[in-house]
């Protein structure tokens, strides 16, 4: 499958159209960016690992029964994904207290949350991605009532998907984003999964390993990606 033309471009990805109407192709970047696009780098190789990163997680996903829009990896940087009609939403689940949670409530960072907790945010850069809840998605119909639910039961069992795979390679999933789309009448998962777009922590000495590096200027940005996809064993080269 080859790209037609560009649809949009992301702060991560670019997205192409492609000569089946049902069809799109993701180009993983190396642009990497943080604070609602305020910082803005390239670091070399972060769109290969990402690329590869998304396929290995979202094929787990897939075989664990939820639906989702990879179909298959093209090349490095490129992957074929269903096209969906996304929801402007962003389904938040935390199992470690950390980041926004604890500067807006208050509590402490780093604390176990039982039972893990859950966010939506309205997707929009302008506002800050606002923290939103089921009565607006409601009111302004960006999704809906079993929409809503049917975002909360998949971002959770995500979680009872991912969490014992990255256990296993000595990693803590902290918290993870996760959006969805419709396809052909049922919700299904989009965008991506990547250190991007978690919270990874190394189980022994919590070290970061995902964008937070990035955010907090510690440096080892993709060394870090690519620690955590050979602990998985993600096929890098
Ligand atoms: P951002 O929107 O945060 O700048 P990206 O650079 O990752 O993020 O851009 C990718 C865009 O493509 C996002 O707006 C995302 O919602 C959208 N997208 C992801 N998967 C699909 C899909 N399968 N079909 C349509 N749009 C998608």
């Amino acid at each position: 499958m080859k790209k037609v033309s560009e649809l949009f471009s992301g702060k991560a990805k670019t997205v192409y159209t492609t000569e089946d109407e049902n069809r799109l192709i993701l180009h993983f970047r190396n642009d990497t960016s943080a604070f609602d696009g305020e910082k803005i780098e390239q670091l070399d190789r972060k769109g290969m690992v990402n690329n590869k990163f998304n396929a290995f997680i979202m094929e787990k996903i897939q075989q664990a029964g939820v639906d989702t829009h990879h179909d298959k990896i093209l090349s490095d940087q490129d992957s074929l994904v269903k096209k969906l009609d996304m929801l402007p939403i962003e389904c938040v689940v935390r199992n470690i207290s950390t980041g926004s949670l604890c500067r807006r409530l208050g509590v402490e960072d780093g604390v176990d949350l039982t039972p893990p907790t859950f966010e939506f945010f309205l997707k929009n850069d302008e506002l800050h991605d606002p923290m939103i809840n089921e009565f607006h998605i409601n009111t302004f119909g960006w999704a809906t009532e079993s929409e809503v639910d049917d975002m909360k039961v998949l971002t959770f069992k995500v979680n009872d998907i991912l969490k014992p795979l990255f256990s296993n390679a000595g990693l803590l999933l902290v918290d993870y984003k996760l959006e969805f789309g419709r396809y052909k009448g049922k919700l299904i998962l989009g965008d991506e999964f990547t250190p991007d777009g978690c919270r990874l922590w190394d189980i022994e000495t919590r070290a970061k390993m995902d964008k937070d590096r990035f955010r907090q200027g510690l440096g080892g940005v993709v060394e870090a990606y690519e620690e955590v996809a050979h602990r998985l064993g993600v096929q890098l080269a």
